[in-house]
């Protein structure tokens, strides 16, 4: 029987060992932490019985993921819950850009932008499960919808401020801005438009859930199917060297692609191995999670019901903060992004104490404390918000890169989405996963589709591993 080891079990070292185990091959994968999970972990933190997530929370692109949802996880127990409104942009007016499932109450929201909201949206999301056979692989192949393809990545092209300029009224604006500063990157550059449109449209059709009893319901749910499937799981075991690798037909790395040059050296082809150490990191994340004494205090009723609540003040001002934060200065009042997961998920919360998460964007290796900045963001939005505050827990950009690796500098997306590497990947190459020697392959989120909890690339890797050991045999 062909042999797998797979280093790392986040989402996608979780999803490519499945992949391969499904195959037919014994799988074995080695995790660094004690517990396995990478970026979708949850627990206790705070307050005993709250239940906090550590990184990963809202999931529009897990959701509709046609690798999660091609194995069944409700039966290994993930369950997806929405909260009644995906993502409120508060603005300091009083007046929010708010964002539901349904284009068209998004748009009846928007006023004078309704229309527009309408025509960017209504077809990318009707068709979105079909587009995603194209979006969720690398970005450069020939497109099994092509017509599909090119209606929603006509305007992906645009620089973010120039898509912005399309709307006349604040609130669809900064809505549509804050959505696009996922992407960690200034606004006013070309393609950055890709990812806010890219969430917006699967959150369209598939809601901004979160997942019942945490993001860790997904980590546990791929561990079980693995098990099932006769793969074991190893934690603790941090791989530094090649040598600590046991021998097996296909190695999946889920890492960042600058760990795996260090870990592989010369067993690399050196064009390989430099391109990978030059791959380029983006800002960071500054993360606070709050208990608190009853609902947050929002001005906006709309927010009191959202899961989602992006602070960063008007669409001119979350440019700012992107730009800053990519120029390596601590804006003063950065973007904020705030989540109430228990609002879909009450079990979560202890009594009339509930979970807050939030976090900043801070620049790449941020030492400073951003603990204050993000609370006078929620005050600004939420007058009050700071005496029922129970307890906090932080977690700087160098705590981040301890708790996991690949978040290097704190960057929780691995690797900044520039053009090049948005567009190809970790390396310029029409093969993203490949590193140039058989049987050894990378599949962490600096591979395509890019960040979040989908599996995809951790499902796509692992099917380019099995075609080519299927050819060498
Ligand atoms: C604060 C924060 C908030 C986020 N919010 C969201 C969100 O709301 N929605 C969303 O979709 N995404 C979100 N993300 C991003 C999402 O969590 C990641 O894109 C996703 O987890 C990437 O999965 P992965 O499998 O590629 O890597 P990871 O989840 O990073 O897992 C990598 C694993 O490899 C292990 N590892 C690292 N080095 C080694 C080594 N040398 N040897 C062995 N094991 C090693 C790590 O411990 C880890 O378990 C967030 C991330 C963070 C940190």
């Amino acid at each position: 029987m062909n042999t797998a080891v797979v280093v790392g079990a986040g989402p996608n070292g979780l999803a490519a060992a499945v992949t391969l185990a499904a195959a037919g091959m014994t799988v074995t994968v080695l995790e660094a932490a004690p517990t396995i999970g990478g970026g979708t972990r949850s627990g206790e933190a705070i307050v005993p019985g709250l239940l906090h997530d550590d990184c990963s929370a809202i999931h529009p692109m897990a959701v509709g993921s046609a690798f999660l949802t091609g194995l069944d996880l409700e039966r290994y127990g993930l369950s997806w819950r929405w909260p009644e409104i995906d993502c409120v942009h508060p603005l300091d007016d009083g007046s929010a850009g708010v964002l539901h499932r349904s284009v068209e109450q998004t748009a009846a929201g928007l006023g004078r932008d309704g229309a527009r909201w309408r025509a960017l949206f209504d077809g990318p999301s009707a068709s979105y499960d079909t587009l995603a056979q194209d979006i969720t692989r690398p970005l450069l192949h020939i497109p099994a919808h092509p017509l599909t393809l090119a209606r929603f990545g006509v305007p992906t092209v645009l620089p973010a401020s120039a898509l912005a300029r399309v709307f006349r009224t604040e609130a669809a604006r900064a809505l549509f801005g804050g959505v696009a500063a996922h992407a960690f990157r200034p606004l006013h550059l070309p393609l950055t438009s890709a990812i806010g449109l890219g969430i917006l449209t699967a959150g369209h059709r598939h809601g901004w859930a979160v997942a019942a009893g945490g993001s860790q319901a997904i980590t546990a749910a791929l561990a079980a199917k693995l098990a099932d499937l006769g793969g074991t799981i190893e934690t603790g075991v941090r791989v530094d060297s090649a040598d600590q690798l046991p021998p097996a037909d296909i190695t999946m790395f889920d890492l960042a692609p600058t760990a795996v040059a260090d870990i592989l050296g010369d067993r690399l082809p050196s064009r390989i191995s430099r391109a990978l150490a030059r791959f380029r990191y983006g800002p960071g994340a500054f993360k606070v999670d709050f208990a608190v004494d009853g609902p947050v205090p929002w001005t906006h009723p709309a927010a009191a019901r959202a899961g989602t609540v992006h602070l960063g003040g008007d669409y001119a001002e979350i440019a700012a903060t992107e730009r800053a934060v990519n120029a390596g200065q601590m804006p003063q009042r950065p973007f904020v992004l705030v989540g109430q997961q228990y609002l879909a998920d009450p079990a979560r919360s202890v009594g009339d104490v509930h979970p807050l998460w939030s976090y900043a964007h801070v620049p790449h290796g941020y030492t400073g404390d951003a603990t204050e900045a993000i609370i006078a963001q929620i005050e600004r939005f939420a007058p009050g918000f700071r005496d029922r505050i129970v307890g906090y827990r932080t977690r700087s950009t160098t705590e981040m890169s301890c708790y996991n690796a690949n978040y290097v500098g704190g960057d929780i997306l691995t690797g900044a989405k520039d053009i090049r590497q948005l567009v190809f990947g970790p390396r310029v190459t029409l093969r993203p996963y490949a590193l140039g020697t058989p049987g050894r392959y990378l599949c962490s989120a600096a591979t395509p589709p890019g960040p979040g909890a989908h599996g995809m690339c951790g499902a796509n890797a692992a099917e380019v591993a099995l075609a080519a050991l299927r050819a060498r045999r």
